[in-house]
């Protein structure tokens, strides 16, 4: 039996990034940029008005004998069109927000500081005195041509989307998502859609694991569930080994009929198959067919926790992060964690913030059958090794399943 921080060393030192290839835009969220990206133009192209109001030389701002200057008005520059005719001394030109500034025009007064006779006014009063350059947004005051804008390795969101958009890289090169199938076993497990019938429980893990894959940022594929036979096992490997990772559950502790694990070995190697950890010590890592494969446990519980414990990581390693672990603060468990475990212990628990500090409460009965223990948790308070006891109040490590990684 390993600890987890060797079993985790042992898996992601396994794992390369996928290869590069080019996503279009809309589907790269997630994803990790590929090549540092250089804007090969200026942004915004061509200088324009910030407001909505009038284009005009500064000089002819300035006030005549105490009293507004009045300029004739000789048209209008709307967003998305180019002015026909240049400004010249003692006129202006009507312009909107996002328009770019005629020939002529060295400054923009916003509409609240002039006064006319109406929309067709043929005239315009100017209100106040305005520098050179006011309300105009230079072209290449974001971005210009020739910078570096993104670094290869970030992580695109969506404002580094928005971003790319403005650059028009309508597809991007990044590391592409993992392809994961997702298999499970035991003549026990019927489909969501089936009536239960003596002996039978309903296939819950295929579903949580494919989105928990979904989430990580794969393409989960679900295989069905393979039967406890040596012959349904292979057959379902058979087309398992099409993608980049495979996750069972199910089949892999020390039962007559836990035979993934025969499988593995026929077919590959495996490199461990326990983990001294509760939920989830049948936890098995290796190779079938060249292809890694994640063995977690049957028990519900235990698959969702050493999923998010080990799946989690290798599909972000995969994906080319370099964040590859949910952060651990330190938080006081109000209820404690009574059960003593000679294994080190996951326990589900709701963090919050509360009066200046961390609070975790612990979901209730810890059992790795009890699903219900799933439910509202946000965390996994973790218990050392060793028969550790931790009393209402106590201070505790708490890994933090909804922060990002670090
Ligand atoms: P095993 O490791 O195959 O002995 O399974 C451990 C426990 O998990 C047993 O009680 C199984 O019935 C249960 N189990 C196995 N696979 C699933 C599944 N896909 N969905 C829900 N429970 C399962
Ligand atoms: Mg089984």
């Amino acid at each position: 039996m390993i600890s987890v921080e060797e079993a985790l060393a042992r898996i992601l030192a396994e794992i390369k990034a996928l290869p590069v290839t080019q996503i279009p835009l809309p589907e790269a969220l997630g994803l990790v940029l590929a090549q540092d990206i250089v804007a090969q133009e200026d942004i915004p192209p061509f200088a324009n008005s910030a407001m909505d109001g009038f284009a005009l030389l500064s000089s002819d701002s300035q006030p005549r004998d105490g009293k507004p200057p009045r300029l004739r008005i000789t048209g209008e520059v709307a967003a998305g069109y180019v002015a026909d005719h240049a400004v010249e001394e003692g006129t202006a030109m009507r312009i909107m927000t996002g328009a770019p500034v005629p020939l002529g025009a060295d400054t923009v007064i916003q509409v609240e500081l002039t006064r006319t006779e109406g929309p067709r006014s043929e005239w315009v009063e100017i209100m106040e005195a305005v520098p050179r350059g006011n309300n105009i947004r230079p072209a290449g005051e974001d971005m210009h041509r020739g910078q570096t804008i993104l670094l290869q390795g970030s992580e695109i969101g969506p404002w580094e989307i928005g971003v790319l958009a403005t650059l028009g890289w309508a597809s991007v090169p990044a590391t592409r998502r993992p392809h994961v199938a997702i298999l499970g076993t035991g003549d026990e497990v019927i489909d969501v859609d089936q009536p239960l019938r003596p002996g039978k429980i309903r296939n819950s893990n295929s579903y949580l694991l494919e989105a928990a894959v979904r989430r990580a940022g794969a393409v989960p594929h679900r295989l069905g569930v393979a039967r406890d036979t040596i012959k349904s096992l292979r057959e379902k490997f058979t087309q398992a080994i099409q993608h980049d990772l495979i996750i069972t559950s199910g089949g892999v502790s020390v039962g007559d009929f836990d035979l993934v694990k025969n499988i593995m070995a026929e077919q590959g190697q495996i490199n461990f198959w326990r983990i001294n950890m509760r939920p989830g010590k049948p936890v098995a890592f290796g190779f079938i067919g060249g292809i890694p494969l994640l063995g977690l446990p049957g028990n519900p519980v235990s698959a969702a926790v050493t999923f998010e414990l080990f799946g989690r990581p290798v599909i972000r390693k995969m994906l080319g992060h370099t964040r590859l672990l949910r952060p651990q603060i330190d938080v006081i468990v109000e209820d404690g964690v009574s059960d003593r475990a000679m294994r080190r212990h996951y326990v589900r628990a709701h963090v919050e913030w509360r009066d200046g500090r961390f609070v975790a409460h612990t979901t209730g009965n810890q059992g790795s059958h009890i699903t219900m223990s799933l439910l509202n948790a946000n965390a996994l308070v973790v218990v050392p090794e060793g028969g550790f006891e931790i009393h209402p109040g106590d201070t505790a490590k708490a890994i933090m399943l909804d922060w990002p990684e670090v």
